[in-house]
């Protein structure tokens, strides 16, 4: 990973928000969650 794409997923991934936003389909993944519940997208 570069640290450009480093950079992108922070803006995405905010362990400190509510939720998240999947940056595969956009969905919303709930605080405390490793994986997007909607496509199984592994975030840690
Ligand atoms: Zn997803």
């Amino acid at each position: 990973m570069t640290a450009e794409e480093a950079a992108a997923a922070d803006a995405v991934i905010d362990l400190d928000a509510d939720e998240n936003s999947c940056p595969a389909c956009m969905g919303t993944i709930p605080r405390g969650s490793p994986s997007c519940p909607d496509c199984g997208l592994r975030l840690f």
